[in-house]
């Protein structure tokens, strides 16, 4: 097979993990190509929910603290920015948390969140303590079961799809370039990678970035190094109210429930260790509607409009992976975004396009170094 393209730098998927990379490249003048065997964010990076919560979740707070917070300033700066240059409005917005109790067990979640807001560590978030009448007030459809609450002030949200859109949407608009086809294979010389095997014919390429999320897998075995990243599946229900929709995020009783611009609420998210098997169930279905229905009794009334499953790329230790691949010389991985790839991913993409243009970074990446795995089989 003959070599018929070149780019600075190729990109094995088309998620926020490779979309981020390839805008903050094109920021930096260098082009690359972005091959994507589906559609732009077909996979989680166009399903998640789009929460940006930067002050908790696996890994919190330390070591991914600093480098949510600094997404976090990113993501603010990009919605300013980004719908205008590429038209794609993912209605990026601060937002806040309604947490409730609806038992005695569910109270020192309360507490941990409100502690955690309340001691963020720069200026924007706070969080305030609700007795059971003030929830109410707040959100008059809610349980009557529910024995207190808190309110948390700060995070944002957006539409992932659209955002990962947008991000690619960009980079193509500063000379980045996306090919619709899968990878199956590399050229391998003298330690490097001299193009990549697509079903297109093969890319020459000056480097090769790795975001093929939960399918890293099968680029490890190419190269022979660890990468490991193991799909969690997530099923969402998305639901139309009989009423209007939230302005907040919504959680308690075991129910999370993301407001979304359109109206909708998607309730979720399930986490199941299911391979990479994407069907949807009615379990899953079932015991998701069955807890939202418990949270917000009115929501019996509410259309399901559609239920999606995805798969989280999460690796042993719960951190991302950012850096250059050990043994090789032009090689990196951006992976590993976990449950906040969405959040993580304007951080994971400067991070990596800064190390793959000049070898270092501003950007926090503790916690990240692929060199980890290093020794690990493939
Ligand atoms: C239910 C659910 C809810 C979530 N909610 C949130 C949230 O609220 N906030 C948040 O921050 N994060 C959330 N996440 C996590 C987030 O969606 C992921 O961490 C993130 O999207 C991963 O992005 P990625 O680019 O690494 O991988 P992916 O989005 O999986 O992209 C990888 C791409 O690589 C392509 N690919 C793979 N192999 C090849 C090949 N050989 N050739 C060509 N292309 C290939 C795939 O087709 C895919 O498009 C959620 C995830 C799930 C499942």
């Amino acid at each position: 097979m003959t070599t018929n393209r070149t780019a600075d730098v190729v990109i094995i998927g088309g998620g926020i993990a490779g979309c981020a990379a390839a805008y903050y490249l094109a920021q930096q003048g260098i082009t690359a190509t972005i091959i994507e065997r589906d559609d732009i964010a077909a996979a989680a990076s166009g399903y998640n929910a789009g929460g940006l919560n930067p002050l908790e979740g696996h890994g919190w707070p330390e070591p991914l603290q600093d480098m949510a917070l600094q997404s976090f300033r990113m993501h603010r700066e990009l919605w300013e920015s980004l719908p205008a240059e590429t038209g794609i409005d993912y209605h990026g917005r601060l937002t806040s948390i309604l947490k409730v109790a609806l038992d005695e067990d569910e109270l020192s979640d309360l507490d941990d969140t409100l502690a955690t807001f309340n001691r963020a560590p720069e200026p924007g978030f706070y969080a305030e303590r609700l007795e059971r009448e003030d929830a109410l007030s707040i959100e008059p459809r809610l349980c009557p079961d529910v024995i207190g609450g808190i309110r948390a002030v700060g995070n944002g949200a957006l539409d992932g799809l659209e955002f990962t859109q947008a991000l690619a949407a960009a980079a193509t608009g500063r000379g980045a370039s996306v090919m619709s086809t899968a990878a199956l294979g590399l050229r391998l010389g003298n330690g490097r990678v001299e193009s990549v095997v697509t079903g297109e014919g093969e890319v020459a390429c000056g480097a090769l970035l790795i975001a093929a999320g939960p399918w890293c897998r099968t680029v490890e075995q190419w190269l022979d190094i660890a990468i490991p990243v193991n799909p969690l599946k997530g099923q969402i229900v998305r639901v139309q109210p009989a009423g209007p929709g939230l302005d907040y995020e919504l959680i308690g009783g075991g129910s999370s429930m993301y407001a979304k611009s359109d109206g909708l609420i998607w309730c979720g998210s399930t986490e199941e260790d299911a391979g990479f098997d994407l069907s949807l169930t009615d379990d899953a279905r079932e015991k998701i509607l069955r807890m939202a229905v418990r949270l917000m009794p009115s929501l019996s009334d509410a259309a399901v409009v559609e239920q999606t499953a995805c798969l989280r790329p999460v690796t042993p230790d719960w951190l991302p992976i950012v850096g250059g691949a050990p043994g090789w010389d032009n090689v990196y991985i951006n992976t590993g975004g976990q449950k906040k790839g969405i959040l993580l991913g304007p951080a994971m993409g400067k991070g990596i396009a800064d190390i793959i243009a000049a070898g270092s970074t501003d950007i926090s990446l503790a916690g990240c170094d692929p060199a980890r795995f290093a020794g690990r089989a493939a």
